[in-house]
């Protein structure tokens, strides 16, 4: 196999200026003849809907909002240096670079930092209400494996309001019929003619019937693969079973092994769990993470004999403070997740099952005042308290590192088409953005950036015939990747129904 990244010529501050500038196009009125199936309604899917064609879109909730991406805390990062503490699109994408351990690849990195502030734009317009400050403009707090504070925020919040924006936007494009919206479905199956995508095979939920669906070219965007180790922070259907389909139908999978553990997850609790929950990184803003200096109250406080309130400040081993002065709490993920078990590790830990370290408001409390506290991270307080049933204002959180995001997935070039000509990936199902360590932060800002990403005039050559070519099928015929399938539904293009009419020459 072949891997041609297609990255453009040129200094890298000015390859995705030259690449804009010499794409071919596709008028507005030729891009409403060409069906895109977009499978995943998160943030990738949601924005790469709306590249304007004429879309199929898909999920497997009952509702776009269900997407993961709904999760989201802490916040997006973007290069608009509002707090003049010396940020800028350099800086932000030597950052992803050096958090990433040197393993992503530059170009795409570079794109993505020049984008970033255009995404915040968009986002304002969309309507999601990011934090302000005193004087109205928008506001900024820190995040791990960065010196200035480029990160954007909606209280504790910013996945779902994002999420919420992009779905008024894509709401609107389908009450308008250019994006057809089929949720309940599972992708089960690629389609490739002539090694080309084009299109999906789904399963109904509701019915349980098999469905196809015929396109000109599919573009995945359906996260991460975290819960192929069971336990992640990720919802239980983030089930990464899209992005293996595909690679069994030979698409190239990137970087496998490059799963991000976040720092700051409540510890497992139980046998009957099926899911970790997330501390959002941004509380290692004002937390300060340690455990006792001594084994011997790490081990009274395991036994339940002395609480962490029993332990005076001169015992405390605030080790990330004490081992990374530069960054103090704010190391990057791997960083802190490493320390914490290997503290866990040499007999320090803390809770029950020794596997925790303490994140302690009390100094930020006492700096800035509770209200201050409950206004920034009221809601994960709120959430850390009714899962675990100790009150955060009062005793230290306890968190321990779980898996959280896969930076390994499809391999895309730097038009985000996978090695299967027509399919395209986008957001956290694609390898291409964060090396081998996500900055955090940083995921929010791919998968909005699809919208500003190319796939234009890639989805067809433009010396073929574009209608898309499926063998047509009876209603109770049997589909030929599965044999005993109950139901059959065909949604190829058919002249009646007039939904892909040949396209004239694009080039
Ligand atoms: C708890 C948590 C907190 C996070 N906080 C932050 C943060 O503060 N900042 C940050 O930058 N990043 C954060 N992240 C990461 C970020 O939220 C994700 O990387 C990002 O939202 C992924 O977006 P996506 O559109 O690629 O995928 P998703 O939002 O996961 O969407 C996937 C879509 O694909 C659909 N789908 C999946 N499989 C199939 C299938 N087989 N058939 C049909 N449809 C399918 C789903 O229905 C869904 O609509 C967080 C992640 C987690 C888990």
């Amino acid at each position: 196999m072949s891997l041609d990244s297609k990255i453009p010529s040129g200094p890298l501050s000015e390859k995705w200026t030259r690449y804009k500038a010499s794409q071919k196009l596709v008028n507005p009125a030729n891009k409403r003849k060409m069906n895109i199936i977009v499978v995943g309604t998160g943030l990738a899917g949601a924005s790469a809907a709306a590249l304007g064609f004429s879309v199929d879109i898909f999920c497997i909730q009952d509702s776009p909002r269900r997407a993961h991406s709904i999760a989201a805390q802490g916040g997006i990062n973007a290069a608009k240096n509002y707090q003049n503490d010396g940020d800028s699109v350099e800086r932000l994408f030597r950052d992803t670079i050096k958090g990433g351990d040197y393993r992503a690849r530059e170009a795409n990195v570079y794109r993505l930092a020049e984008v970033s502030g255009d995404i915040i734009d968009q986002c304002v317009a969309q309507g999601v209400p990011f934090a302000r400050d005193y004087g109205g403009l928008l506001d900024n707090r820190s995040f791990g494996g960065a010196q200035v504070s480029r990160t954007f925020y909606a209280r504790g919040q910013t996945g779902q309001q994002l999420l919420l924006g992009a779905y008024g936007a894509l709401s609107r494009e389908i009450a308008r019929g250019t994006v057809r919206l089929h949720e309940r479905r599972e992708m089960m199956e690629l389609v490739v003619v002539d090694g080309r995508a084009r299109g999906i095979i789904v399963r109904n939920l509701v019915t349980g019937d098999l469905e196809r669906y015929a396109a000109h070219a599919v573009v995945l965007a359906t996260g991460g693969y975290g819960n192929v180790y069971y336990l992640s922070t990720n919802a239980m259907n983030s089930n990464g079973s899209a992005a293996w389909i595909c690679h069994r139908k030979g698409a190239a999978f990137a970087n496998p092994c490059y799963v991000q553990i976040h720092p700051t997850c409540i510890p497992v609790h139980g046998d009957y769990q099926s899911k970790l929950t997330l501390m959002s990184e941004s509380l290692r803003n004002d937390g300060r993470i340690w455990v006792p200096k001594k084994k011997e109250d790490a081990e009274a406080i395991r036994r339940g004999e002395k609480s962490p309130l029993d332990i005076p400040e001169e015992e405390r081993d605030y080790y990330l403070e004490r081992r990374y002065p530069a960054f103090g709490n704010l190391v990057p993920r791997d960083v802190a997740s490493r320390a914490a078990k290997e503290r866990c590790d040499a007999g320090y830990g803390v809770g029950p099952t020794g596997l925790a370290v303490y994140l302690d408001f009390a100094d930020a409390i006492q700096r800035l005042g509770r209200d201050v506290v409950e206004q920034k991270y009221g809601n994960l307080f709120q959430m850390y308290q009714k899962i675990t049933d100790q009150d955060p204002y009062r005793v230290p959180m306890m968190i321990y590192p779980a898996v959280h995001y896969t930076m390994g997935g499809l391999w895309v070039d730097y038009e985000l088409q996978t090695t299967i000509p027509g399919l395209f990936a986008a957001g956290e199902c694609n390898f291409s953005d964060h090396g081998a360590n996500r900055l955090g932060a940083s995921a929010l800002t791919s998968p909005t950036a699809t919208s500003s990403s190319p796939t234009p005039s890639r989805t067809t050559s433009p010396t073929k015939s574009t209608k898309a070519r499926f063998p047509t099928a009876s209603p109770n015929s049997t589909p030929p990747n599965s044999p005993s399938a109950p139901a059959w539904r065909d949604y190829s293009p058919s002249p009646s129904k007039n939904r892909l009419p040949p396209t004239p020459p694009l080039s």
